[in-house]
């Protein structure tokens, strides 16, 4: 138990206790889940703006373990905070390569497959090794592959991984900076990042068309085209929310409206009935 001797008094605080137990076990599981294949990858599509035709998709991770499954939510900040992140960043990189592979043999093809990568792979990790890897074993061409970083990354962090964004970005990778909205990454630092993509939050999608969320979804419209960047909305879920996105000049949307996040079957018939249509 932790104790601390504050001015003669003993604290003893339960709750904190309680969780760096739940951590400990946590990161044990994440471990152990690695090793017996119990995460894997759902795609949700995202449709250009104005052909309304698929462009790509975002592999978003789910964990299956024996006694049930645990969204991202609950476990990517563990995973981060106890570096476990970096082999199943590693993992969830490979997964990525191997269902485009299988894709590739059904003869479709999925558009781009944006895998996120958090701060603490890009600064602690080989994310670079792992493309790298990746690309030579499941021969993936430049562009098939888009890394999505979240703003919530600090300038200083920025700094300090913009080195491999670069080699990301000149082996044919692009980058997004997800989130986009919340987070500390200053307008004039925007400039200096090899950046390809910028995603609006959900939270100022969810608000349209109240005036704070309009204006910075505006702003961001016009700041991303200032530096031409394409510019995606998340978490679009009615039909008003895309057209004002798209009266504003939002290059892609992604969200409920038009497919949650599916299995990778799933997927290729959802692309297949779009298109012909
Ligand atoms: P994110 O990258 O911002 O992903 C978008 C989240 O919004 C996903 O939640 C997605 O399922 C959900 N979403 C998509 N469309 C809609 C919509 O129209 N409405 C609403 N309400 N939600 C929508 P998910 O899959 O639970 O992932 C949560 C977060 O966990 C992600 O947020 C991301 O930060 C992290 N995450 C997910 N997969 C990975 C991964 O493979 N690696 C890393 N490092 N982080 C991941
Ligand atoms: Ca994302
Ligand atoms: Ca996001
Ligand atoms: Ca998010």
């Amino acid at each position: 138990a932790k104790q601390e001797k504050l001015s003669g008094i003993e604290v003893f605080d339960p709750e904190l206790d309680k969780k760096l137990l739940e951590n400990i076990q946590m990161e044990k599981k994440i471990s152990s889940g690695i090793k017996n294949n119990e995460f894997f990858l759902l795609y949700q599509p995202k449709i250009d703006a104005s052909t309304e035709q698929p462009v790509g998709c975002e592999a978003l991770v789910r964990w299956q373990t024996p006694q049930g499954s645990i969204f991202p939510d609950q476990f990517i900040p563990i995973a981060e905070e106890s570096k476990q992140i970096i082999p199943l960043g590693t993992k969830i990189m490979h997964l990525a390569g191997e269902q485009i592979a299988k894709w590739r043999e059904q003869h479709f093809t999925p558009g781009h497959v944006a895998i996120n990568v958090s701060a603490v792979q890009l600064l602690h990790g080989d994310v670079y090794g792992d493309y790298q890897d990746v690309v030579e074993r499941y021969n993936l061409s430049p562009g098939e592959i888009q890394i999505e970083i979240t703003e919530s990354t600090t300038l200083q962090q920025l700094e300090l991984i913009t080195p491999m964004l670069t080699q990301l970005r000149d082996a044919g990778a692009t980058i997004a900076i997800d989130d986009f909205g919340t987070g500390y990454s200053s307008l004039s630092y925007l400039k200096e990042l090899p950046v390809t993509h910028l995603k609006l939050d959900r939270s100022f999608v969810k608000d349209l068309p109240e005036s704070d969320a309009l204006a910075i979804a505006k702003a961001i419209s016009g700041l991303g085209h200032a530096l031409n960047l394409i510019i995606i909305a998340e978490g679009v879920e009615t039909k008003e929310q895309a057209s004002y996105l798209k009266s504003l000049g939002y290059d892609q949307f992604q969200g409920y409206l038009y497919a949650k996040p599916l299995q990778p079957e799933q997927y290729s018939d959802f692309l297949n009935r779009i298109s012909q249509n």
